[in-house]
């Protein structure tokens, strides 16, 4: 049953947005705003902006927020975004799990859901997981599925400007019909990707972010100038392939040799920790053992750290990122694996480059990509630039 009070309503109604209508609500989705700090923020004359409010309170998109009393006469009347103008579906898959959420244009979630994976599960099985869970987290939650206008899709492995992943992301080679399938726009990024427009949406200025996100593969997001840099084929960023010697002539799934993910991953922290006769075989059993201050645990973290360092030298010195901020649950025992890093950026890289350079771990690495795949539903619903 849906309940009324949470009065959700429908976007979008077949009627375009202008751009003007877009700047207004653009700047309302940061805080409620008056008619005068509106025509400040968005340049346009006073009575512009009231006909854009109007048009927009009409639309459902933004309602009256709480009045600033005023010295003298009527108290100033703000306006804000009306979150449950729209709902967003988003969903990740990880190598293990795949869970969905659906949240409204203001993040808070109305429901969520988490799958484990089949070992050996394809395409097929990514897709009927996808539609499964929305329905569920529907049904549980009295959500009427026609309310959700986008579907944000967080996978692993490079994604491609035409949105298809390729054949060794576990989520495999997406149909160009995934819109039909799922009932609704579908926009499909890389983890690490989501990860840095998730940084990027709470950073003030435009530096350069280098966001690495340590699972059993590796993997890079880059923004520059407030964008994801995707690169040919959304390679930019795949730095688990960038061959270091470290990794010596190991075959590699994606056909190559000596590519650092064998030995900058979770797997390569295992397979370290298994030659020295530890049975390992989760990220939690490595937790355990740094934990409780085992010396080989210690340093496999730091080596693996320092490998991540040697993998991303070349794209260090390519963007001259401000922030690289390490993420995944390998970086999240104690700062071993960041040391790592720290030190091979310190020592490989010009002084006056590497003093610049904050490395950074990331907390709750998980809230930062579904703020990231947040933003780029909210920018699909309401464009930036039209
Ligand atoms: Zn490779």
């Amino acid at each position: 049953m849906k309940d009324p009070a949470q009065n959700y309503t429908a976007f979008p109604d077949g009627e375009a947005l202008d751009r003007d209508n877009l700047r207004v609500l653009r700047f309302l989705r940061h805080g409620p705003l008056g008619l005068g700090e509106l025509a400040e923020k968005t340049s346009l004359a006073r009575n512009t902006v009231a006909t854009r409010v109007d048009h927009l309170i009409r639309r459902g998109l933004i309602k009256q927020g709480p009045s600033i009393p005023a010295e003298r006469g009527r108290p100033s009347v703000r306006f804000k975004l009306n979150e449950r103008a729209a709902l967003l579906y988003l969903v990740f898959f990880d190598e293990t799990h795949v869970t969905g959420a659906i949240c409204d244009l203001g993040g808070t979630e109305l429901g969520s859901l988490s799958r484990c994976l089949d070992e050996a599960y394809e395409t097929d099985d990514a897709i009927r997981h996808i539609v499964e869970i929305r329905d569920t987290i529907c049904a549980e939650n009295g959500i009427d599925r026609a309310d959700l206008q986008v579907c944000v899709l967080g996978v692993q492995g490079p994604v491609a400007e035409d949105q298809k992943t390729v054949p060794w992301s576990r989520v495999g080679l997406l149909p160009t019909g995934m819109a039909a399938v799922i009932g609704m726009p579908v926009i499909v990024e890389n983890d690490a990707n989501l990860m840095a427009v998730g940084v990027a949406a709470s950073q003030d200025g435009a530096e350069p972010i280098m966001c690495i996100l340590v699972s059993n593969g590796i993997g890079a997001g880059i923004v520059t100038n407030g964008a994801v840099h995707r690169g040919t084929g959304g390679w930019a960023g795949e730095i688990g392939h960038v061959p270091i010697l470290a990794a010596g002539e190991r075959p590699c799934v994606c056909g190559s040799r000596g590519c650092s993910s064998a030995v900058a991953g979770n797997l390569a922290l295992y397979d370290m920790l298994r030659a020295k006769g530890h049975s390992v075989a989760t990220i939690s059993d490595v937790a355990q053992l740094a934990v409780a201050g085992n010396l080989d645990a210690i340093l496999a973290l730091r080596n693996v750290g320092r490998n991540i360092g040697e993998a991303i030298l070349g794209l260090v010195i390519a963007i001259a990122p401000g922030r690289i901020i390490v993420a995944g649950h390998a970086a999240e025992i104690g700062d071993h694996l960041l040391a790592g890093v720290r030190e091979t950026i310190v020592y490989r890289m010009p002084a006056a480059l590497a003093a610049r350079i904050q490395v950074e771990i990331s907390a709750e690495y998980e809230n930062t990509m579904r703020r990231g795949a947040l933003s780029l539903g909210f920018d699909s619903l309401f464009p930036p630039k039209l």
